[in-house]
């Protein structure tokens, strides 16, 4: 297989462009540059040198419902025959917003932005507005975009267990102002004897408790419940805002996100990737008396040029009727137990260690590793060097996956793709075994 169009272009584009790509993420470790595409379809990719893909990262979870799908080009031609307005309001925003409140067990009221970067920001500076205070406990191996405010042990690398209390905060870029390290305390996720002595301790300090519910960002690390529970008891008691980060686990494996699979209700919550079906538009959403802090009702500014851009809008409202339909899910359900299953068996007859979790469309590949992953400490075990090798061979093979942590397909694959993906994928392995 060839990629040196892809080569070249990559080198075209680093005389322009940053590091040749304007997200870091997308130079392919595995391949050292990025593939460049000349379309989606479906499962499907296509590159400039021909190559064709089943893809296996879905632009990082956002095409849930596959590439090119008619009903979101549908509703992008519909806004724009509105003729491109950008920043007004028409009758489709308070639809969406209805939808949303509808379908999404915490949300009362609903603001829309662009990125999940910006809605994380936003819904820390609603849930400071409203409790009057300032830290925010965050988890290790949770990620929450690149805003200063939580950029704190995503992925650090770790020599030494977890501690069984607060971390030490480890920023993960430059250019971040000392001192911001003061506001948020970082937890060992699944330790709920950590995370009961540090709100007694700090209850008057934390304003809120941010948290992916199914922490797909360290693979797919899915908590006990108990642990969810007793979290959302001790926030509630303690006037401390609980916000799910629902920007990967929303509507992965149901419409109502993870917090109706897990039957717990946060005080806020916030959505992206899925919601847009594949266009820029995020989302964040709670408790009325919360969400009213929020400007012009209240005094937590939120506003913006490209909020709520209609084409984002008329797509958020045809990728949430689109999840809807009846048996979205159970196709999903499908596609995950054969493809799991399968990738499980591959591992073993191989004779490779590690291991697949998944839930819903989403799933972490942990070679080297073959108990269950429960913690981010667990996760970075990982065998990665593994991993890059593994996901050369599978892209040689027409099988696409990109980033070492999280995968996932779309509703457009077929048990066909599944089933000739994991042909691709079984090839690779025998080859990592060798
Ligand atoms: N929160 C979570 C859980 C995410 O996975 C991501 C992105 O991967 C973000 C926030 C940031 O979203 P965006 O890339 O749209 O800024």
């Amino acid at each position: 297989m060839s990629f040196r169009k892809s080569q070249e272009l990559y080198q075209f584009a680093k005389e322009y462009l940053v590091g040749g790509v304007c997200s870091s993420a997308r130079v392919n470790p595995a391949l050292g540059h990025p593939l460049y595409l000349s379309r989606g379809d479906g499962a499907r990719l296509y590159d400039l040198d021909g190559n064709e893909y089943i893809d296996f990262c879905t632009s990082y979870g956002a095409s849930i419902l596959g590439h090119n799908h008619p009903r979101i080009k549908e509703a992008v031609m519909e806004a724009l025959e509105m003729g491109v307005i950008c920043s007004y309001e028409t009758e489709h925003h308070g639809k969406l917003a209805k939808m949303v409140v509808d379908l999404i067990p915490c949300a009362e009221l609903v603001r829309f932005t662009g990125s999940g970067t910006e809605t994380t920001m936003h819904a820390i500076r609603a849930a400071r507005a409203y409790t009057g205070k300032d830290k925010i406990i965050k988890f290790q191996g949770h990620f929450h975009g690149y805003h200063d405010y939580l950029q704190y042990n995503w992925w650090p690398k770790l020599d030494v267990p977890e501690p069984d209390g607060p971390i030490p905060p480890v920023v993960q870029s430059a250019g971040v102002p000392e001192g911001m390290e003061e506001y948020i305390i970082v937890l060992p996720f699944n330790n709920l004897g950590a995370l009961e002595r540090t709100i007694k301790r700090h209850k008057d300090e934390v304003a809120a408790v941010i948290v992916e519910p199914i922490n797909y960002n360290s693979g797919c690390i899915v908590p006990d419940r108990d642990y969810m529970v007793a979290m959302r008891e001790l926030t509630r008691d303690n006037n401390i805002v609980l916000i799910y980060d629902e920007i990967l686990s929303g509507f992965r494996m149901g419409v109502g996100c993870a917090q109706e699979y897990l039957g717990i209700t946060p005080d806020m919550c916030t959505l992206g990737k899925c919601l847009g079906g594949g266009m820029p538009l995020s989302a964040f959403c709670g408790r009325r008396e919360i969400m009213e802090q929020v400007t012009p009702v209240g005094k937590a500014t939120h506003s913006g040029t490209y909020n709520g851009h209609l084409m984002m809008i008329t797509s958020g409202i045809a990728a949430l009727e689109e999840m809807s339909r009846k048996g979205f899910y159970d196709h999903i359900g499908r596609l995950a137990d054969r493809l799991y299953e399968g990738m499980e068996d591959i591992f073993k007859r191989a004779k490779v260690k590690g291991r697949v979790q998944g839930l819903g469309a989403r799933f972490g590949l942990y070679f080297g590793i073959e108990d269950e992953v429960k913690n981010y400490y667990q996760a970075c075990r990982k065998d990665h060097g593994m991993f890059l090798k593994f996901a050369k061979a599978a892209l040689e093979r027409g099988v696409y996956f990109h980033d070492g942590w999280h995968h996932g397909f779309s509703s457009a694959h077929t048990m066909e793709d599944i089933d000739r993906a994991l042909e691709g994928i079984e090839m690779a392995m025998r080859e990592v075994a060798k």
